[in-house]
């Protein structure tokens, strides 16, 4: 099967791995916006996982930045369209290219803030010096948080971080007085979570954050490539993991081998290989290291 047309599929359906070649890039759906709750925005469509934004009362902070230049300039054009405020700020959940590979259509100036883990694996990522000049400004390693507004009418903003799970970078983007949590990748509804390994993922961590964001006094969750969610959908997601889980810890235990596991949960790989591995498999090879 052609890789560009696994990767490009891939790509629209979860995430990418930092850069893709335009010529991986297909027609992407019109990008619009839905407002999620007071000042806060959901943005979807383009080309890219879905992002966000936050009108304060002088400023706008942009969360994740799509995938694409064209992209991020058409999200710029909606955000227009409800603020003149500029933007000052830009989050990054994590650092796959459906989630940042458009920073180079925002300015250069804008305090870009992430995670000290999601901006090591950018300075590896960019390459060019557009892209360079859109590296992290601003990184912690637990919790910062931003006061937004004017004296103490201000929106206070808390950027979480509850340890590896989808990569070892992954920023919770919490807005306590609306109880509205942006996620990234740290949710897949429909399917199985991506773990990037090679960021340090694992899907243990994912089940520990996923019970952290459940503790979050929040009643709505934006995330990268699913429709608003609650609660409930994160508890049916976490046990789905868990159940994986303990399937194959007894499998490995019995001394099954992983061909033996990716059988009795009917995990193919595609002729040429996977582009990632299933989570099956990562759980797997992440209880066998352990031994
Ligand atoms: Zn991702």
């Amino acid at each position: 099967m052609n890789i560009q047309i696994i990767s490009a599929t891939l790509c629209s359906l979860i995430s990418c791995m930092v850069l893709t070649s335009p010529a991986q890039q297909q027609p992407s759906p019109t990008i619009s916006v839905e407002k999620i709750k007071g000042n806060i925005f959901q943005v979807k469509g383009g080309s890219g996982a879905n992002t966000g934004f936050f009108v304060a009362d002088k400023e706008v902070v942009v969360i994740d930045a799509k995938m694409s230049e064209e992209s991020a300039k058409q999200m710029i054009g909606e955000i227009r369209k409800i603020t003149p405020n500029p933007i000052t700020q830009i989050i990054l959940t994590h650092s796959d290219g459906d989630h940042v590979n458009g920073l180079v259509g925002f300015p250069t100036g804008i305090d870009i803030i992430s995670h000290d883990n999601t901006r090591e694996h950018l300075v590896k990522a960019f390459v060019t010096d557009q892209q360079l000049a859109h590296l992290p400004t601003t990184t912690f390693s637990d919790k910062l948080t931003l006061h937004l507004g004017i004296g103490k009418k201000d929106t206070k903003i808390d950027l979480l971080y509850f340890g590896p799970a989808h990569t070892n970078g992954d920023v919770v983007v919490f807005f306590p007085e609306e109880k509205v949590a942006f996620i990234g990748d740290l949710l897949f509804l429909g399917r199985d979570p991506l773990i990037h390994r090679a960021k340090n993922g694992t899907s243990f961590g994912l089940v520990k954050v996923l019970k952290a964001l459940l503790s979050l006094d929040a009643d709505i969750y934006a995330s990268g490539h699913n429709e608003l969610t609650t609660k409930k959908e994160i508890q049916d997601f976490v046990q789905s993991v868990m159940d994986k889980q303990a399937k194959i810890q007894t499998m490995v235990a019995a001394g099954k081998t992983l061909d033996d596991v990716k059988k009795a949960f009917n995990i193919e790989t595609p002729p040429g290989g996977s582009r990632w591995p299933s989570l099956v498999e990562v759980i797997y090879l992440e209880l066998t290291e352990k031994k």
